[in-house]
């Protein structure tokens, strides 16, 4: 190719740029446009850069707040639909486990009603996905979450405090025990058939929660369980998901069932910023992610630690294929919703 032949190459070339430059400021004319054609790829490029740059502007740490306030925006709007979609879910399940062991000891043929449907339907969610109903679903553990939030909130505002009061996490481990005797306790109390009689009183705090969730407010001969329900209240206060923690018999069977380890997060120690603990200390339920890791049925699944690592060191299987932190929440969230449909435990279905 000659001089003379690459110069009129060139401005041909940039005859052309220029041409479609004028084409692209001039969106009017641009009629009948073929759909897949160069000049709508280039103005979807266009676009993509345009929000790669905006995502450029964030600098690393304004990414990790916007990240985290993402993941906690996705949870809370979650935990507020299976609040109102959902609210007698783990109430109904913990009457499956009663339900169970009266039949036993009453020597009855086992039914599935829809107790023991909505416990066997929980507990195999949880075996597969974890404990997520728990983490995002629950409206017991959801109302703890918010006593907790207010209470903060409180103690800031009214109280001045940095740092929000919480018991102990050392205390964590000996407490956790206690829902287990509660599980026994009720266990026995059916198999021996002396629940009904114990249950007379009304003592039971969660059968008042679902009351007040339903908008029955028949609660005359509840005073005992009212009584509780304050007391577990000021409890939320003082520590993170204090009932379900301590107290839920519901929560000692999630905790005793086997999950596949594929339900479980994974962190990769050898990839942690060097004296971060950030994880462990926004653990609600004071779980040592550096001793014992996930496979510890007390991980409630509210993911709130891989939400907070700077790292992005905390992940799942379903996070890694589809490459994204809240469409797997999504996704298992519908799956359960539609579980609760199907066990009627939705409250407009
Ligand atoms: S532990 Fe009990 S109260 Fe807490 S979220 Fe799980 S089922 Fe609900
Ligand atoms: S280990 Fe993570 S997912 Fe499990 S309870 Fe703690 S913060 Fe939630
Ligand atoms: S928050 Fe992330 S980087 Fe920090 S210790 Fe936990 S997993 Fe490691």
């Amino acid at each position: 190719m000659t001089r003379t032949e690459i110069e009129n190459a060139v401005r041909e070339a940039a005859e052309k740029n220029t041409a479609a430059a004028k084409r692209m400021s001039e969106p009017e004319k641009n009629v009948n446009v073929p759909a897949g054609n160069k000049f709508e790829q280039s103005g979807a490029e266009l676009e993509q850069s345009v929000t790669e740059a905006v995502k450029k502007k964030l600098t690393p740490a304004q990414q990790k707040i916007r990240r985290r306030r993402q993941n906690a925006l996705v949870r809370n709007i979650v935990q507020l639909f299976f609040f109102l979609m959902m609210p007698g879910a783990f109430v109904a399940g913990f009457s499956g486990v009663k339900s169970i062991f009266q039949k036993v000891a009453a020597g009855s043929v086992l039914e599935l009603d829809s107790f023991v449907k909505a416990l066997i339907g929980l507990c195999i969610f949880t075996i597969v996905f974890g404990r997520f109903f728990c983490g995002f679903a629950c409206a017991f553990g959801t109302f703890g979450d918010f006593v907790y939030w207010i209470s903060g909130l409180i103690q800031k505002k009214l109280f001045r405090r940095k740092k929000q009061f919480s018991l102990p996490e050392k205390f964590s481990p000996w407490l956790q025990k206690v829902k287990f005797l509660i599980l026994a306790l009720i266990v026995v109390a059916c198999a021996l058939g002396a629940y009904d009689s114990f249950n007379q009183y009304n003592w039971n705090p969660w059968s008042v929660f679902s009351f007040i969730t339903a908008l029955r407010f028949e609660l005359s001969g509840y005073t005992i369980g009212i009584v509780i329900l304050i007391l577990i209240i000021a409890g939320m206060a003082v520590k993170e998901r204090f009932f379900c923690q301590f107290l839920c018999p519901m929560g000692a069977v999630f905790a005793i069932i086997p999950q596949l380890p594929f339900a479980w997060l994974q962190r990769d120690a050898e990839n942690c910023l060097k004296n971060c603990r950030a994880c462990q200390t926004t653990c609600p339920v004071d779980i040592k992610l550096e001793t014992d890791g996930f496979r510890n049925g007390e991980c409630i699944g509210c993911e709130k630690c891989a939400g907070i690592c700077p790292k992005g060191n905390l992940t799942r299987w379903d996070r890694m294929l589809l490459k994204n932190e809240i469409l797997p929440v999504i996704i298992r969230a519908a799956i359960l919703f539609l579980l609760g449909a199907y066990l009627g435990l939705c409250r407009f279905l």
